[in-house]
This record gives C-alpha cells, sequence and structure tokens, in this order.
C-alpha cells in the first residue's frame, strides 16, 4: 500500500497505539479523588505538558477536545459570546476549513458582518490586505496557517502582529492542523490568540485534538456539564486518545525540522516527475512540503483516484471536500476551469519515500493510456 491521503487522516504511529492502550489500562476518571483518578489526572497533565512545549506554549494554555472542529467550533462561537453582543465584524478566508467556515457562516447569518479574502495569483493572502479587513468593530479573525487542500501556507504571523498592534482587542484565531509538528512555529511567533490542533493528522487517534487559548484571554465554555479542564470544556476527558495524542507529539518533538527537509526533497521529486510527463501539471502554489495539488489533463480526478485505489496507491481528489462534496477551495486558488476536476491531492507522511511516488507517476502513466478522457 502507498498511502498519499495523509492530509485527510495519518496511519497511528507505534508510540501513540501503545499509549493508548496505556490509557486504557489507566482507567480512572480523572475528576475522581481516589488514587486510580489521580492516575489518570496525572497523565493526562503529562500529555498537557508535552503538547505545550510543542507550541512553545504553558500547560494551561491548552484544552484537550475531541478534534479541530470542537476547537474551531469553540474559539468561533467563544468569541461570539464574549464580544459579539458589542462588535459585529469577522475577518477570514474563502478558503478555510468547513469546521471554519461553516461556524462563520452561521455568525452571518445572526447578524455578523463576515469579511472573507481571497488568496492572489500566488496563493498569498498578504498580511497588508488583512489588516486593511480590520476596523473598531472586528472582534475575530480567523486565517489558517496551511491550507488543507493545496498546501499553500499564509504568513499568519505578520498579519496577526500588524492587527495585534493596531487593534489589540480583536481575538486572533489559526487553524493549525496541517502546519502542527510539520512546520515549525511557536504560539509567540504566531501570535494568536486561539490554535485549534487535531491529533489524527499526526499519527495520532482520532477524535482527539486541541485547542490553545493565550494565557489572560477568556472565552465562555461552549461545553457545559461538569466543569473538566478547568471549566473550559466539559466531559470527562478521553485519557486513551489524550494519551495517544500526547505519544505522537512526543514522537515527532525535535524532528519537525529534519522531516520537513525530506519532505521537501520528496515534493521536489515529485515535482520533476511530473515535469516529465507532459499530460500532468502541478499547482504549486508555495508552502507546505505535505501537500501537493496536481492535476493529470483530460482525466476526471474521481476516476483516476479509484484507478490508483485498485493497484494500492491512495490518494484524494483535489475538488472533493467530503465524500464528493464539491469544494471551491481549487477555484479560490485560481486553477483553471478546465483542470478543476482533474485535481487530485497527494499529501505525503514523513514514511514517504522517492520510491512510492515513482510509483504513483508510473501508475498515472498508465491511467493515461486507459482511461477515458473527459470531453473538454
Ligand atoms: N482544519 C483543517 C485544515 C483540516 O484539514 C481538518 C481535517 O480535515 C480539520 C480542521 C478538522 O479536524 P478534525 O477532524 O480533528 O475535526
Amino acid at each position: 500500500m502507498i498511502y498519499l491521503d495523509n492530509a485527510a487522516t495519518t496511519k497511528p504511529c507505534e508510540d501513540a497505539c501503545r499509549a493508548v492502550m496505556r490509557g486504557m489500562e489507566l482507567f480512572g476518571n480523572p475528576s475522581s479523588l481516589h488514587s486510580l483518578g489521580l492516575e489518570a489526572e496525572m497523565l493526562i497533565s503529562e500529555q498537557r505538558e508535552i503538547v505545550a512545549d510543542a507550541l512553545g506554549a504553558l500547560p494551561k494554555e491548552i484544552i484537550f477536545t475531541s478534534g479541530a472542529t470542537e476547537s474551531s467550533n469553540t474559539a468561533i462561537f467563544g468569541a461570539y459570546a464574549a464580544h459579539g453582543k458589542r462588535k459585529k465584524r469577522i475577518v477570514t478566508t474563502t478558503v478555510e476549513h468547513p469546521s471554519v467556515a461553516n461556524p462563520i457562516a452561521k455568525l452571518e447569518q445572526l447578524g455578523c458582518e463576515v469579511i472573507k479574502l481571497s488568496p492572489d495569483e500566488n496563493g498569498e493572502i498578504p498580511p497588508q490586505q488583512v489588516l486593511a479587513a480590520v476596523n473598531d468593530d472586528t472582534f475575530l479573525v480567523s486565517i489558517m496557517l496551511v491550507n488543507n487542500e493545496t498546501g499553500a501556507l499564509f504568513n499568519v504571523g505578520s498579519a496577526f502582529a500588524m492587527i495585534k498592534k493596531r487593534y489589540p482587542q480583536v481575538l486572533l484565531h489559526c487553524d493549525c492542523v496541517q502546519g502542527f509538528m510539520k512546520l515549525p512555529f511557536t504560539v509567540k511567533k504566531l501570535g494568536a490568540d486561539l490554535i485549534s490542533l487535531s491529533g489524527h493528522k499526526i499519527y495520532a487517534p482520532k477524535g482527539v485534538g486541541a485547542l490553545y487559548v493565550k494565557n489572560g484571554v477568556h472565552l465562555p465554555p461552549f461545553m457545559l456539564g461538569g466543569g473538566q479542564e478547568n471549566g473550559a470544556r466539559s466531559g470527562t476527558e478521553s485519557v486513551p486518545l489524550i494519551c495517544g495524542f500526547g505519544a505522537a507529539v512526543k514522537a515527532l518533538s525535535g524532528k519537525v525540522e529534519s522531516s520537513l527537509e525530506a519532505a521537501r526533497e520528496v515534493q521536489k521529486h515529485l515535482v520533476q516527475k511530473c515535469g516529465e510527463n507532459e499530460g500532468v501539471s502541478v499547482n504549486l502554489i508555495g508552502g507546505s512540503p505535505y501537500i501537493t495539488s496536481i492535476a493529470v489533463q483530460g482525466l476526471k480526478s474521481e476516476v483516476l483516484l479509484h484507478f490508483l485505489e485498485k493497484k494500492g496507491i491512495f490518494v484524494s481528489s483535489g475538488s472533493a471536500c467530503s465524500k464528493g462534496k464539491k469544494s471551491s477551495v481549487i477555484k479560490e486558488f485560481h486553477v483553471p476551469e478546465k483542470l478543476s476536476d482533474s485535481v487530485l491531492r497527494i499529501s505525503i507522511s514523513t514514511q514517504t519515500t522517492k520510491q512510492d511516488i515513482d510509483t504513483l507517476l508510473e501508475a498515472i502513466a498508465e491511467a493515461q493510456g486507459s482511461l477515458a478522457r473527459i470531453k473538454q
């Protein structure tokens, strides 16, 4: 099997699997006052320190959640609950993941004014443009670090620094799901008040993530109940999943730069190999080397995806967001209309080799010779 759909999810690493088992064995409720509860509580504290360390944050700034969708919903609806009565404007982009775009769309229905910025020809959103969209009526800015469909990397750090200087009261949220443990950044460099993270994109299990909330920022809790996570997120903590998340982060810690270098080499190889095939174009807009979108001219991406799957190669169709539902993101990145149905997303992991890429390109060449072409 050659798995090149790591932006969708990753295979849990061995350390994460072992840690999940350990979290199951130590089955106490972290809120219980007896020793079993204390043991579970201590396990969670350890993982909180690991995740905080990886971000350059304080442990108390990390809230464990069920994943980035919950983290972003908590951040966005929390910002609205805190400030939405007095202020109305939200600044975001046209290419956010639905876990950010849909809560913001909901707030638009509730009367917020939403300014959505589109990437320019180079796939960038200049920080000056973000600053220009913010005004005194703005309470939230939400911009992702790395786009999940194209790998585009936004200069969030510069945009947030400019905004904080002129509008210190505005809450700054960043969906860092596709950048965490893949690109080197710290909360200080990013300058965000709120950061969403997900476990299953970094070799941890699904159903766990975190929200970073900068010390001093107070959001009303989104989940009400027993007051776990210091009152910020009620619900008994999933000790096994949190252990898996912590173990996966620990396994990657100290290796972000070297893995990034290796990923750049694999991406360079992919671009070179695509260049040798006239029918394949690479929509390289600069950014994370872990995600590359390519278009195989004349072949529908879904058809090619299933052809590759039969050969044990797993990729994603670039224009499909969720279960084949069309996404507008590819269009927003100025991919020519005639190619938009042919985009494949190749997303690599720390385990992907150049040999894997060669096998992918050989299979694509075979498909070009045998599959029916789209009428253009
Ligand atoms: N944000 C981005 C950029 C993503 O790629 C994803 C997952 O596809 C999410 C958020 C949602 O993460 P989760 O599955 O942890 O809710």
